[in-house]
């Protein structure tokens, strides 16, 4: 067995493990991610990037590669249908930037279609961390104020020690659940289902991503689009034994009501989110181990993720920086930092459950 000695582990390389890496890159803070998937990995996303996570990636990792980007590149915004008897021809409109996802002024006026298996992976490489994919963790421990890793990664045994662990590791993120699981507050669970297609539709798939919100589809929204020469449909329930029949009506009213004619189902996949940030529940961490993202509980309102990912995992890097230069207690110094990030979270979900009821 190998030991290694890092200043920081990050677990996890989406868009949250990247930015704890961008923003620790050039301090001499000796970071590595691990990633339990071999990268570039498949990520359950429709891979829009919002205009606030345009402006973010754009600012502190470079200009977005052509390489990461899918077809049609751009949308521009969401086209949504309030209930299954809203005219084909009559959706509403939320064209980008749009203050219900960001109020930031100055933003671009399209989403971007991204591919995350390309994204999160270049993310990732614009950071100076090591960077060990295919790894399963087999001991997450603390140890005299240090934190002990034990992996197996492409069949070698490794230890990893390091002062600060950061648990990027998305919804059912293991560092959570190993350091900060809280009987008095259980996590609900939300499955969601995908389903790519060739075929065909009557749908402007080429400018616009399309939301579904009649409650017969899902419990949450259901959502349509394309994605390089796949048609992609989406449901997520909160009761996960109904999750097929809501699919099943979703599809059947893109057929009936949007022309669908699948040729061929090619993909399909599930994956599975938590309630936290609808109940405000979110878990920062305790003394040396902080979690981002979604691990924390982090996710805006339309299942925006990608932008609350970047926010929090660079406010968890520049801690962490803080942190390591002067002392102090580091999750206080988080939480100040992700306070902003948290009051619009919070506040989009109070927005959208009162936008939804309305409409609906
Ligand atoms: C159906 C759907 C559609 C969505 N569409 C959008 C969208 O269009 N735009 C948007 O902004 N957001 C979207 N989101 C949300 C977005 O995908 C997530 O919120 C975002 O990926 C969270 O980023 P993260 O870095 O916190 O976690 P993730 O991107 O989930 O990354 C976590 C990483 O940790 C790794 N990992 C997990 N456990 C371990 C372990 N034990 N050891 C090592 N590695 C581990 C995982 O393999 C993964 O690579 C969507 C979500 C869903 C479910």
């Amino acid at each position: 067995m190998t030991i290694n000695e890092f200043d920081v582990c990050i677990i996890g390389s989406g868009p949250a493990g990247a930015a704890v890496a961008k923003a620790l890159t050039g301090s001499g803070l000796k970071t590595v991610i691990l990633e339990k998937q071999k990268l570039p990995r498949y990520k359950m996303c429709s891979g829009m990037l919002f205009p606030e996570a345009q402006a973010i990636i754009r600012r502190t990792f470079g200009e977005i590669p052509e390489k990461v980007m899918s077809t049609p590149r751009t949308f521009k915004g969401i086209r949504l249908y309030p209930t299954k008897d809203t005219p084909p021809d009559k959706p509403l409109e939320i064209l980008m930037p749009s203050p219900l996802f960001s109020k930031e002024p100055g933003l671009v006026n399209y989403l971007l279609n991204v591919s995350r298996a390309g994204l999160d992976y270049w993310l990732c490489t614009q950071s100076d961390a090591t960077i060990l994919d295919n790894c399963t963790i087999r001991k997450l421990v603390k140890k005299d104020g240090k934190i002990v890793i034990r992996i197996d990664q492409e069949a070698k045994d490794v230890e990893i020690h390091a002062r600060y662990l950061v648990g990027a590791d998305g919804g059912q993120s293991m560092v959570r659940k190993k350091f900060f699981s809280d009987d008095s507050k259980p996590i609900a669970q939300i499955p969601a289902y995908e389903e790519h297609y060739t075929g065909s539709v009557n749908l402007d798939t080429e400018q616009w991503f399309y939301a579904f919100l009649d409650p017969e589809f899902s419990q949450g929204f259901a959502s349509f689009h394309q994605k390089d020469n796949r048609l992609i449909a989406v449901t997520g329930v909160l009761e996960g034994r109904l999750l097929k029949s809501y699919f099943d009506k979703f599809r059947a009213h893109l057929e009936q009501a949007h022309g669908l004619v699948v040729k061929e189902r090619v993909h399909s996949y599930g994956i599975v989110l938590t309630d936290m940030c609808f109940r405000g529940d979110f878990r920062l961490g305790e003394d040396n181990v902080l979690l981002c993202g979604e691990a924390a509980g982090f996710m805006r309102f339309f299942t925006e993720g990608i932008t609350t990912a970047l926010i929090t995992g660079l406010k968890a890097g520049e801690s962490i920086l803080k942190h390591a230069k002067a002392g102090g207690n580091l999750i206080e110094m988080y939480a100040e930092a992700v306070a902003p990030e948290i009051k619009v979270v919070t506040e989009q979900h109070m927005q959208y459950a009162s936008v939804i009821a309305s409409m609906i």
